[in-house]
């Protein structure tokens, strides 16, 4: 079997469904037998989707195209190796190499009609636990950014009436209002503490007791100010708090996490084993959380996890894209011995997201079926794909 077409089909959703900013871009990889496979890139918020695209057609027009799709660790290293550039890191080579990786896996999986897990070695386990992940943008069909702590304690008391018994909030990126919150580099005054007191203690009241809560700083923080928050929610059976500073300073991280009376999860912005060991070596982690769609692919999520599995460090694998992401997701977490929770992100419960695809992926109450169907099992819906704008790179244009 050789890959004769690399596509990018690729679709802006911002603004649809209280997703503000929201583009997502897919790599289909077409083969000469007729099966097609279809990977993703983990860039569908912030800013940089517009970037990956033309990637995954450079890397797939010198590395991939011609290629047996079942070597897909000999391309993955090619493409490290030959590009100059990822052995450099960054976020767009990575996701555009983890996009074409992921359709190569999907294709293997349709190929010989497995799903990934169990391509990887793994038995189909029970339903994964879940968590509902990031309820301060709002849990539900239209979410909207949460302000005062009333709406923590509505949003945690029907997250946990819905059969969840752990959930992430971040208490400190929005205001009073809900609007975006700034200057959260410095150290929070006591006012700003008492504030994020009040909404960590009504997530707590709203989840009653029997449920676990992660708090998300997403790196707003200095080491520091990460601090602060430690010490007030130490208290509230918080289990992880996720970065805390940082994304990418190790040394931030073992700062903090010598000094933080809660454990510490990171890693949706490391990319490859080299992002990862400096975290490991150094004790700074306590969960890692590799983003399958952006570290370098399954393949490399696999001998991530394994990495840190010899550290005695727990894997939950950052989601947060369309539903081919989550399926993705939940293959590579099916797959390794160090599985921690499964994130279940708000975004997925977002109408515009969930219907560009057949398969309806969500928990029944907190736990997650993994899917058997072979690769990813995920089926693009034709009217979704019909909006999509399209190119590729091909064999017989080389
Ligand atoms: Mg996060």
């Amino acid at each position: 079997m050789k890959v004769t077409e690399i596509e990018v089909l690729d679709t802006d959703l911002s603004g649809r469904d209280g997703m503000q900013s929201w583009r997502i871009v897919l790599a289909r990889v077409h083969t000469d037998e007729g099966i097609t496979g279809l990977g993703e890139a983990a860039m569908a918020y912030g800013t940089g989707a517009p970037a990956v695209g033309p990637m995954i057609l450079s890397l797939g027009e010198r590395f991939v195209l011609g290629a047996d799709p079942f070597h897909t660790d000999s391309i993955w290293e090619t493409m490290l190796r030959r590009s100059l550039w990822a052995e450099a890191g960054g976020s767009v080579i990575f996701a555009a190499m983890s996009a074409i990786e992921t359709a190569l896996w999907d294709i293997k999986g349709r190929a010989l009609g497995q799903p990934v897990h169990r391509l990887l070695g793994s038995a189909t386990p029970a339903p994964l636990r879940c968590y509902a992940s990031q309820l301060d943008l709002g849990w539900g069909e239209n979410g909207r950014s949460l302000g005062s702590a009333e709406q923590y304690l509505d949003v945690a008391t029907r997250v946990r009436a819905a059969g969840y018994d752990c959930v992430k909030v971040n208490p400190i990126k929005s205001d009073e209002e809900g609007k975006r919150a700034t200057g959260r580099h410095g150290l929070f005054t006591p006012k700003q503490r008492d504030f994020i007191r009040k909404r960590m203690e009504a997530v707590r009241e709203g989840l009653g007791s029997g449920a676990d809560i992660i708090v998300e700083l997403n790196s707003m923080t200095s080491t520091a100010a990460a601090l602060q928050v430690a010490e007030l929610v130490q208290d509230l059976g918080v289990i992880f708090i996720e970065e805390p500073t940082h994304p990418t300073s190790d040394h931030a991280h073992l700062k903090m996490s010598r000094r933080s009376p809660v454990p510490l999860a990171t890693g949706e912005r490391l990319y490859t084993r080299w992002g990862f060991l400096p975290y490991l070596e150094a004790g700074a982690v306590d969960m890692i959380q590799p983003d399958v769609c952006i570290t370098g692919g399954i393949g490399e999520a696999y001998r991530i996890a394994h990495l840190a599995h010899t550290f005695d460090v727990g894997v939950q694998a950052h989601v947060c894209g369309s539903p081919l992401a989550t399926a993705i997701a939940l293959q590579f977490e099916a797959s390794i011995p160090n599985f921690v929770i499964h994130e279940h992100h708000a975004m997925a419960l977002r109408p515009a997201n969930r219907e560009l695809f057949e398969e309806e992926l969500q928990p029944t109450a907190g736990k997650f079926e993994v899917p058997t169907k072979p690769g990813f099992g995920m089926t693009l819906r034709r009217e979704a794909e019909a909006a999509m704008s399209k190119v590729s790179v091909k064999l017989s244009d080389k």
